[in-house]
């Protein structure tokens, strides 16, 4: 294993390329959008410039991790890559899309990983005409600093690629988690949902966002208050998760907050926008 595809120059698809360069792996990284790759790519270069500031690599390093990742509009250049990660918009149509094309075009013998946050991975699976070589490789935000990778086994996964998918996260130093398909998976099926009774808590008046943060920071022992956190999530990656919950498990249980619909509506999506539930001038 040693040349990375990345379908996706989005946060996630950007810090996924950095920790396989890191690595010491051979990165593409795809996008539709040239703009997303320019912004990749520049955020890559100074997400290194911090870990040498920081002591965290050397100059030489990092220099040599930069040239180890090349951005494309091309899917197609991705056919000779040993395993390829999925990491466009939270979007099924988009994502079973991506993945039909991606099953004509890399090798046979590649590994395809979806680094999906809650649609099934046995349901994206079913695109692939050898649906076996498919897992969920999901990834937390920010992925330089967050140590986990759930890798997520869908129905139709077979040993061997789950196995490889779990000896990539540890080689690029994650500790893995091994999940069976469903719903939210582990964690997002836990954090989203509760992300979500404080967008109610926020709409029903009880408290204002910052006190809301504060008092999970300070009252949960939380790095970070559940509405900043949508905010780094992406208000829409958020709303997505939601409603698959809702969807799948039929349950009004997870039925996302008005609130955060009428933001996506307004596109005030969170750090990724400019506007959340905070500014970010
Ligand atoms: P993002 O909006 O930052 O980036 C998505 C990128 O996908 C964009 O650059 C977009 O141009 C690109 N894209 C859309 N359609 C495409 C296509 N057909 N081909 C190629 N590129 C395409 O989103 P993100 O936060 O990076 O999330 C990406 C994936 O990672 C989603 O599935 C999301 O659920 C998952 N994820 C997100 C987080 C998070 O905290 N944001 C955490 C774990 C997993």
């Amino acid at each position: 294993m040693q040349t990375i595809g990345i379908v996706g120059a989005g946060q996630m698809g950007s810090g996924i390329a950095l920790v396989c360069a890191i690595a010491g792996l051979d990165v593409i990284v795809t996008d539709l959008d040239e703009h997303a790759l320019k912004r990749c790519i520049e955020g890559i270069a100074a997400n290194l410039d911090r870990m040498i500031s920081k002591g965290k690599t050397m100059p030489a390093e990092a220099a040599a991790a930069l040239e180890r990742i090349k951005g494309s509009t091309l899917l197609t250049d991705l056919a000779d890559r040993d395993f390829v990660i999925e990491a466009a918009t939270e979007n099924i149509q988009i994502k079973e899309g991506i993945l039909k094309k991606l099953d004509a075009i890399v090798r046979p013998n590649a590994i395809i990983a979806t680094n999906t946050s809650s649609v099934s991975v046995t349901k994206l699976g079913a695109m692939l005409d050898d649906p076996s070589r498919l897992t969920g490789m999901h990834f937390f935000n920010p992925v330089p600093s967050m140590a986990l990778v759930e890798v997520i086994r869908g129905i139709q996964t077979s040993d061997a690629t789950f196995d490889a998918t779990v000896d990539l996260a540890k080689r690029i130093g994650k500790t893995a988690i091994c999940v069976r398909n469903a719903p939210g998976f582990v964690v997002n099926r836990i954090l989203i949902p509760m992300i979500n009774e404080a967008i109610f808590v926020l709409h029903e008046g009880h408290a204002s966002a910052e006190e809301i943060d504060e008092g999970m920071k300070l009252g949960a022992n939380h790095p970070i208050g559940p509405l900043a956190l949508a905010d780094l999530i992406g208000l829409d990656t958020t709303l997505a998760i939601m409603n698959v919950l809702y969807r799948d498990f039929n349950d009004p249980k997870y039925r996302p907050a008005p609130l955060l619909k009428e933001m996506v509506d307004a596109g005030y999506l969170g750090r990724k926008s400019g506007q959340g539930f905070y500014p970010y001038p």
